[in-house]
């Protein structure tokens, strides 16, 4: 497997058609004119994570929490220290934006039972099917479309997974926006050079958060791949079937991801008086926060799934695989303990 490919891609499969979204892009287009690639990767992400469940060996690509449980428990651990440390505040939540399956809050809440904090939850997800697929794993919950509707009294825990990768992203290159054509039937973005990209859907939800954070207390976690520094490049990408994709066919169809600017995002948060920790990297978070430990207790437990628990520790942390390409950054609030792991 290349460490090279995020989403983790396993093996060929091709991709299923993206039908009515190609239509209707290609519809708008023809009316008024070549759209951003913001827009364009809006409207396909739209469809393609409100048509499916995208995770696992079936799907499109594998994350951190479907490849391990560690990896939501240490979340969860993680929280709950911060909550014990800041005096096991009343009130507060947990929040997580694009919760896919439930797998990671599944864990996360599991640990945090353990250590004797059940906060209500609140997740951000605009998905029907992974709505569905989420109730049916996690206790009662409320969902919302977006932050506006999230309760604005009380701590927050908030968590975020992948979920800024599949965030719109405009794409510049020789002082212009870069725009996506309709050429003899087939999607084309502009030429530019060098490309440089900004998603300022991104940065409105990580000052949103700030000021909630600021606001309300608590912290957040987010976990992503990306770049710690504004980097130049074009890291739009597609996966489908395990494999990595053309972007600009059949939208809708498959995953649409870019590197998280991790930068911008820090920057955003400071101006709103959040304190940052990090971005550091998946693996050494993941080895600060004990995952040798957890590792091991596993093993201890079920010795006949030793190996794939090595397995499973290995592709979370190994710096050719998830490892360093993914960085874990924290927003916490002024009045909050410093957290562990970074
Ligand atoms: N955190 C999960 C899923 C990551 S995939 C995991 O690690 O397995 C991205 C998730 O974000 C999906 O749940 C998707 O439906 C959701 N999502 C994508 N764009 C969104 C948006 N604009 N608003 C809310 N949720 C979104």
């Amino acid at each position: 497997m290349s460490g090279r490919c995020p989403k983790m891609p396993e093996s060929a499969r091709p991709a299923a058609a993206g039908g009515d979204v190609a239509e209707r892009l290609a519809g708008r287009i023809a009316r008024e004119g070549p759209i951003s690639v913001a827009d364009y990767m809006a409207e396909a992400n739209a469809h393609y994570y409100a048509t499916r469940d995208p995770f696992g060996r079936a799907g499109d690509f594998v994350t951190a929490p479907e490849i391990s449980q560690m990896f939501g428990e240490l979340i969860g651990i993680w929280l709950a220290d911060l909550w014990i440390r800041a005096g096991r505040p009343s009130g507060l939540r947990y929040v997580e934006l694009g919760p896919g399956r439930g797998t990671l809050a599944q864990d996360a809440l599991r640990a945090m039972r353990g250590a004797g904090l059940e906060p209500p939850l609140e997740l951000v997800e605009t998905s029907p099917v992974l709505r569905r697929a989420q109730s049916e794993r996690l206790p009662p919950a409320r969902w919302h479309d977006d932050l506006s509707t999230v309760p604005d009294r009380g701590p927050l825990l908030i968590v975020a997974n992948e979920f800024f990768d599949a965030l719109p992203v405009h794409q510049y290159g020789d002082g212009r926006e870069l725009r996506v054509h309709l050429e003899g039937g087939r999607f084309v973005r502009e030429n530019g050079s060098p490309v440089t990209e900004a998603s300022p859907a991104s940065v409105a939800i990580v000052r949103d958060l700030s000021r909630r954070l600021v606001a309300q207390s608590g912290a957040a976690l987010i976990v992503d791949y990306g770049h710690d520094r504004t980097g130049v490049g074009d890291t739009l990408q597609a996966v489908a079937g395990h494999a990595f994709a053309d972007p600009w066919e059949a939208p809708g169809s498959r995953d649409l991801t870019a590197h998280v600017d991790f930068a911008a995002l820090a920057a955003a948060a400071r101006s709103e008086g959040v304190r940052i920790c990090g971005p550091t990297t998946q693996g050494d978070w993941l080895e600060a926060m004990g995952i040798q430990i957890r590792a091991a207790s596993l093993a201890k437990a079920a010795p006949e799934r030793t190996a794939e628990i090595a397995a499973a520790r290995h592709r979370l942390i190994a710096p050719s695989q998830m490892g360093r390409l993914f960085k874990a950054m924290a927003l916490v609030a002024p009045s909050w303990p410093e957290p562990v792991g970074f």
